[in-house]
């Protein structure tokens, strides 16, 4: 059991790798769906034309699709972010 100290997200996660030990894979992060877990497929860019914004559609090559909630990803702004966010709490290295 983990008795979290602080208030900050980050810190929190900091905590909890340290105290469990825990070995983050890089080559697993962004691998999952996160509304249910699955691991995410490669889907082709036809099959996600209207499902995704315009923009999205337009710009980005690469599409990834959810098995089990049909939830679409790509490398976006959001995407970014999160990855802005793991190097913060360490769990991805700068590249
Ligand atoms: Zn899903």
């Amino acid at each position: 059991m983990v008795y979290i100290k602080s208030d900050r997200v980050e810190e929190q996660i900091k905590q909890v790798i340290t105290k469990l030990r825990l070995t983050i894979l890089q080559k697993a992060l962004f691998s999952r769906c996160v509304e249910c877990n699955q691991i995410l497929e490669n889907i082709s860019k036809q099959k996600v034309e209207g499902k995704v914004p315009p923009y999205a559609f337009k710009t980005v090559e690469q599409f990834k699709k959810c098995p089990d909630c049909k939830k679409i990803y790509w490398v976006g702004t959001h995407w970014n972010n999160v990855k802005k966010f793991a190097v913060r709490v360490g769990v991805l290295s700068r590249s």
